[in-house]
């Protein structure tokens, strides 16, 4: 019995999103500078990622890491190709994006009562009502600009432990009505597991369609990939990690990163599904990354180990 003259079907594909020059460089106390972050970016883009979120539009005074995120997404949207993202918190951080130039707006909207009045001053009630401004603000001066919705704490919260997942369903919900064209999931604080991965994810699906978005896991009991798999296997296309999981490292107390953008990618490849991204340059640029953050830890298994003997990667720049 021979398949030889079936057509080959085309290769899975997936979106890796890398989120260090936001997620991880917000989380680490020393501030890269503009020039470094400029050539780690420039790195990141030569190994093939389509998606970049450079940086936050959020006060200085909170965040000063993030202080020149303008002049970064300046930097970046000279690369051809690549989808230039940054997180705004509310529609005045929109507003200095939109100025900016950024082709895609992530805003965080916490599942936890108690995480969203931590962290923004504002209910999840509220932040739907801001989504909704935001989407207006783009519809009126940049509509080809897409706006993300990433729904933080979905899978637990340090602050108020868990969250339940009618609730976590009925913001996605209110968050795709208020006219987010995608719709995340976020493992905040690293709480996730698979099995729960899988139940949320397509529950999602159930609710909101195409319009349920990226998978953002953090590694910080060690789940994060297994728990990218188990979105993958419901449906999931887009997911969000970290360069050297920058912002947490497993040799570290507390640590807290995003899933590794280079584990990410090997697992991906390995199974024969096409990421777009060239794992050897995407181990070069962590050269840029440590330049421009001398003794800061990053990890990850794949780039210690190296490449399995005789592993070959089919497509690279997909
Ligand atoms: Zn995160």
């Amino acid at each position: 019995m021979s398949h030889a003259l079936e057509p080959a079907l085309p290769a899975p594909q997936v979106l890796i999103s890398e989120v260090g020059p936001r997620d991880g460089l917000q989380s680490v106390a020393a501030t890269m500078p503009l020039a470094a972050k400029c050539a780690w970016i420039d790195a990141l883009a030569a190994s093939g990622l389509s998606e970049i979120e450079v940086g936050s539009f959020v006060p200085t005074r909170l965040l000063p890491q993030m202080a020149d995120t303008a002049e970064v997404v300046r930097h970046a949207l000279r690369h051809p190709g690549l989808t230039v993202m940054a997180l705004v918190p509310n529609r005045r951080g929109a507003e200095a994006a939109l100025e900016a130039g950024v082709h895609k707006l992530t805003i965080p909207v916490s599942a936890s009562a108690a995480h969203s009045m931590a962290n923004v001053r504002k209910t999840r009630e509220e932040m739907v009502q801001e989504v909704r401004a935001i989407v207006a603000l783009r519809d009126q001066r940049a509509p080809d600009v897409r706006v993300e919705a990433g729904v933080s704490t979905a899978f637990g919260c340090t602050l108020q432990g868990g969250v339940p997942e009618d609730e976590v369903v009925a913001l996605a919900v209110a968050l795709a009505e208020a006219g987010a064209d995608d719709v995340g999931l976020s493992d905040t604080t690293g709480m996730a597991n698979p099995a729960q991965v899988r139940r949320l994810f397509q529950r999602c699906f159930a609710a909101i369609g195409s319009k349920t978005g990226a998978a953002h896991m953090h590694n910080t009991r060690g789940l994060g990939l297994a728990n990218c798999l188990a979105a993958y296997d419901v449906g999931v296309r887009t997911f969000d990690s970290s360069q050297g999981g920058l912002g947490g490292c497993p040799y570290a107390p507390g640590a807290s990163g995003n899933v590794v953008t280079e584990d990410l990618v090997f697992m991906f490849e390995a199974m024969g599904v096409r990421t777009g991204v060239d794992l050897a340059r995407l181990f070069a640029a962590r050269e840029a990354l440590r330049a421009g953050l001398p003794g800061e830890p990053i990890y990850g298994m794949t780039p210690e180990a190296g490449l399995p003997k005789g592993f070959a990667q089919e497509t690279a720049h997909g």
